[in-house]
């Protein structure tokens, strides 16, 4: 069987064309960043259009690298949250339009489920069951994968997700949106031992994490480095310095991240530990994890890189495992679109 499935949370419109044994056909991405450099952050309303205009090219793409035809689709996959809900109802009104003129079944997809079983695209998958660590820009989160559609949450961020921190902080050293690529590329040059910065919850005992009051000592330095009392956009710190602290700021937060993930994989008894989402395209902590983990006998698998950060394929090929699991779904003519802007991978 073929699933085409949609992508459009956020800022990627993405479409691809997966089979119920896990082969992506062909697979089309756009993404949005630079449209929104010039306001430093996602700007919804705008994403949302920008949506709307690239899923038909998108989908052509897709169909012409994949050599098959619209009547060749058994099924579509979208993702129906969590995200930007103007994004979410963009990529869902198309893919649940589109399904219902062709006489064909929506298979729901939780975003975080896309990107959960991302790795499992590359080219050495990973088996169940395994433990996930989860960190987007949205989320960062510590699972416990049994199969497919089994997943128990042990922990996640108590306030900013680990690709919002690293955004937010490059945003405070002056870097260009999105912060994360570019402040890891800093911090190659940088000294990560020069500033002290806290590890917020390395101790605590349980699988949570904490970045806000990292980012808030990044920013208590740049103040102090700058020679100012108050916060502003405009301090002014040697390149030097910014090297520095970012690469500071990265050793921190890879440090809790790959503790925590450590203990979770040994607390719930697994063998195999799997990186998802875009932080996992971080150098610096595809290193450390994998040392860390060599160390104590777990494996660690991670995505392609071009499928940490949000794309299609993920989602045709979520929206392919749960129909190759539950062949019922070919059944099902459930055109009542429910987007879910907020909502927690279900677990069973
Ligand atoms: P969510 O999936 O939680 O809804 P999202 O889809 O916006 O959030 P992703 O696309 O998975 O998140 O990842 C984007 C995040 O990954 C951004 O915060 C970005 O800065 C971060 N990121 C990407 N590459 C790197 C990198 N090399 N190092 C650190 N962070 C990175
Ligand atoms: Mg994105
Ligand atoms: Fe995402």
């Amino acid at each position: 069987k073929i699933v085409l499935g949609f992508e459009s949370s956020c800022d990627e419109t993405g479409v691809a064309l997966c089979t119920t044994d896990g082969r992506i056909l062909g697979q089309a991405l756009y993404s949005q960043i630079a449209m929104h450099k010039d306001y430093g952050g996602v700007v919804p309303e705008l994403a949302s259009r920008d949506h709307i205009r690239r899923l038909i090219p998108l989908m052509d793409e897709t169909f012409a690298q994949a050599g098959i035809t619209m009547k060749q689709v058994d099924a579509i996959a979208v993702t129906t949250g969590p995200g930007l809900p103007g994004a979410l109802m963009a990529g869902c009104a198309f893919a649940y339009s589109l399904a219902m003129g062709l006489n064909l079944p929506v298979i729901p997809v939780h975003h975080l489920e896309g990107h959960l079983l991302s790795p499992l695209l590359s080219a050495n998958p990973p088996a169940f069951p395994f433990t996930a660590l989860l960190v987007s820009g949205g989320h960062t989160q510590l699972m416990g994968v049994e199969g497919l559609g089994k997943y128990t949450l042990l922990g996640e961020t108590l306030d900013d997700a680990a690709g919002e921190a690293f955004d937010k902080t490059a945003k405070m050293i002056g870097l260009p949106y999105p912060g994360g690529p570019a402040l890891s590329k800093l911090a190659e040059i940088g000294n990560p031992e020069r500033f002290k910065l806290p590890r917020p919850m390395l101790h605590s005992g349980d699988y949570m994490f904490s970045f806000s009051g990292l980012k808030t000592a990044v920013l208590t330095t740049a103040m102090k480095l700058a020679g100012v009392g108050q916060p502003s956009e405009t301090m002014v710190i040697s390149d030097t310095d910014k090297a520095d602290l970012a690469a500071s700021f990265q050793a921190a937060i890879v440090e809790t991240l790959v503790k925590k993930a450590l203990a979770a994989c040994m607390h719930l008894d697994h063998k195999r530990l799997v990186v998802a989402g875009g932080v996992g395209a971080n150098k610096l902590l595809r290193e450390q994890l994998v040392k860390a983990s060599g160390k104590r006998g777990i494996e660690v698998y991670f995505p392609e890189l071009s499928l940490c950060t949000d794309n299609g394929a993920m989602i045709a090929f979520a929206g392919a495992m749960q129909l190759a699991k539950n062949p019922a779904l070919l059944d099902a003519r459930d055109y009542g679109m429910l987007t879910r802007p907020r909502c927690e991978l279900a677990t069973s």
